[in-house]
């Protein structure tokens, strides 16, 4: 990785920024905000809702308080949402969309992060589901969220929702008829295709960041793994002689995520200039958000190292498995003893499944909540 783009861009997608003037609008119309833009106000919306501000007390990856300075959901959040302005700013593309689009972007995770889905799709797949963190934000932003006289939900934009659907998974009208009005044959415009790769650039880094921290890995490792950390680190080294380790590693971070949010704008850039305008990258065959090459190789050296040396070491193995059966063990409880559900959820019993309502409550919950709720009804939580 370079570092700068080539080129600079320099708004080069401008015209394939997704205007305002172009949306669908939302559900229930509003009168027009006289200095808030629609994506603003959805911004703000999420913002002040619970779920969002649930993000805080959901794991990451690591899954105990080991330290203050690990990301939460919450900063994770933050981070993407940066990385994917600067990358839209630079591209030309609606920053006001991107914002409102990243900062929801994981409003549906269950606690407990990766492993805390995993167990939620074991107890989902003895009623032939599965849970889908995406789909789940849907619902949340849809149903759950009471911030209005008169409907439930926030009434968010139709550009948001389709965005939060179309997230990293492309669905079929045949898998799911009851999302057929997001346009399951089409690609989401620019603004919804940047949150996946910036969520990685964010997750990356973080977790490379978080792992050494904790003493999950080793730096001279991560220097022989990943090439363009070790170009920036071995240039921090020549520009300050005897450097602290953690101030020239901290710096090589540092240039490593620039030159992954770089990767994103450039790649981006070529693969849709050629493109005409919304529509056509619409009907692309393909997501047009990419990395270029370089930075797609240095991204995917991350995710080898991290996997190997990080999400299956024995420590987080040890909390996720720990995790991972509290939560079953609650689900099951509630699936068995439904009077202890709250009552939103129990009035909800006549039409929907029981099992459906329990993944609702459980995915809700922060970290700490399901412990707590674990033992009062079960007992037995550390
Ligand atoms: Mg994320």
């Amino acid at each position: 990785m370079s570092g700068a783009p080539e080129t600079s861009p320099g708004g080069a997608l401008s015209h394939l920024r997704f205007r305002v003037e172009q949306s669908r609008g939302r559900r229930r119309p509003e009168r027009r905000h006289p200095y808030r833009g629609p994506y603003q106000r959805d911004r703000d919306r999420i913002i002040h809702s619970r779920a969002f501000r649930r993000l805080e007390r959901k794991t990451q990856v690591f899954t105990s308080p080991h330290s203050d300075h690990f990301r939460n959901r919450l900063t994770h959040t933050i981070e993407v949402t940066q990385a994917a302005r600067t990358v839209a700013a630079a591209l030309g593309l609606n920053e006001d969309l991107v914002e409102a689009l990243a900062l929801a972007h994981d409003i549906g995770h269950p606690p407990f992060g990766h492993c805390g889905v995993e167990a939620l799709n074991k107890e989902m797949r003895r009623y032939g589901r599965l849970f889908d963190h995406n789909l789940h934000a849907l619902r949340i932003v849809e149903t759950f969220e009471n911030r209005y006289a008169g409907f439930p939900g926030l009434n968010l934009t139709f550009e948001v929702r389709e965005g939060l659907v179309k997230h990293s998974s492309d669905y079929t009208v045949e898998q799911y008829p009851e999302l057929a009005e997001y346009l399951l044959d089409q690609l989401p415009p620019l603004e919804a295709q940047l949150i996946d790769p910036a969520d990685e650039i964010a997750y990356n880094c973080a977790d490379l960041d978080d792992a050494v921290e904790a003493g999950l890995l080793d730096i001279a490792l991560v220097r022989r793994r990943i090439e363009a950390f070790d170009r920036a680190a071995a240039n921090a080294e020549r520009g300050y002689p005897g450097e602290h380790r953690l101030r020239i590693f901290n710096e090589a971070l540092r240039v490593l995520m620039d030159g992954l949010v770089s990767g994103l704008i450039e790649g981006t850039c070529r693969a849709a200039k050629g493109y005409a305008d919304v529509d056509a990258v619409r009907a692309a065959p393909a997501r047009l958000a990419c990395f270029d090459e370089e930075s797609a190789t240095t991204s995917r050296l991350l995710k080898e190292l991290l996997a190997e040396q990080v999400y299956g070491s024995a420590e987080l193995e040890r909390e996720s498995a720990h995790a991972a059966s509290k939560l079953r063990e609650l689900f099951a409880f509630f699936a068995e003893h439904p009077e202890h559900l709250p009552r939103v959820y129990r009035e909800r019993a006549e039409n929907e499944p029981l099992y459906r309502l329990t993944c609702d409550y459980v995915a809700g919950m922060t970290d700490n909540y399901l412990m707590r709720r674990h033992e009062e009804l079960i007992g037995g939580a550390r």
